[in-house]
C-alpha cells in the first residue's frame, strides 16, 4: 500500500521546492506543475466557489506536469460525480424518506465523497497533492526523499504517518 509524506506549511508562506521535477525527480526541469486547491470544509463539496482558492507551482517536466494535473482532475471529476449522483438520489428520495432519514442520507453522501477522495489519495497517491486548511497547507509527496528535502528547505519537519491498526 502506498503512502504519501506530509509536510505542513503556514498558508501565507510561499513554498520553496528542490530544483528537481516533483514527479520524476530529474534535475532542472523545463516547466512547472500548477496545482490549485480550495480551503477545506463540507461546503467545498457542494459550493466550490465559496471557499478560497490556494495555488502553487512546483518544478516539473512538461509531460510530468500534464500527467500530474490530469490525475488530480480525474479525482475531482469522480468526487463530483459521486456528489451529483447522491444529490440526485436525495431529491428523488425526498418525498419517500422522513426528514431525519433524509438529512442522514445527505450527510452520508458528503462523507462518501470525502471518503473516496481520501482512499484515492491513499491508494493512488499523486506525486504532489495539496490540502489547504484555514491557516496551514499540507503538501503531500509520494517520494519521501523529495519530501524530506522540501521540508528542510522550508525549515520544517515532515509529519509522522498515521499509525496503522494492528
Ligand atoms: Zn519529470
Amino acid at each position: 500500500m502506498a503512502f504519501n509524506v506530509r509536510v505542513s506549511l503556514p498558508v501565507y508562506r510561499p513554498p520553496i521546492f528542490p530544483e528537481r521535477c516533483v514527479v520524476c525527480g530529474v534535475a532542472h526541469p523545463d516547466d512547472w506543475a500548477r496545482i490549485r486547491t480550495r480551503s477545506i470544509g463540507w461546503w467545498v463539496v457542494l459550493f466550490p466557489s465559496l471557499s478560497e482558492e490556494f495555488a502553487i507551482r512546483a518544478p516539473a517536466c512538461r509531460d510530468c506536469a500534464e500527467g500530474l494535473s490530469r490525475g488530480l482532475r480525474m479525482r475531482q471529476i469522480v468526487t463530483t460525480c459521486i456528489v451529483l449522483a447522491g444529490l440526485t438520489a436525495s431529491i428523488v428520495l425526498a418525498g419517500h424518506l422522513g426528514a431525519r432519514a433524509w438529512h442522514a442520507f445527505l450527510v452520508g453522501v458528503v462523507s462518501l465523497a470525502f471518503g473516496v477522495r481520501m482512499a484515492w489519495q491513499w491508494v493512488f497517491p499523486a506525486p504532489l497533492d495539496l490540502t489547504a486548511y484555514e491557516t496551514t497547507v499540507d503538501y503531500r509527496f509520494r517520494d519521501r526523499p523529495y519530501a524530506e528535502e522540501f521540508a528542510a528547505m522550508n525549515g520544517v519537519s515532515i509529519k509522522p504517518a498515521p499509525a496503522l491498526p494492528k
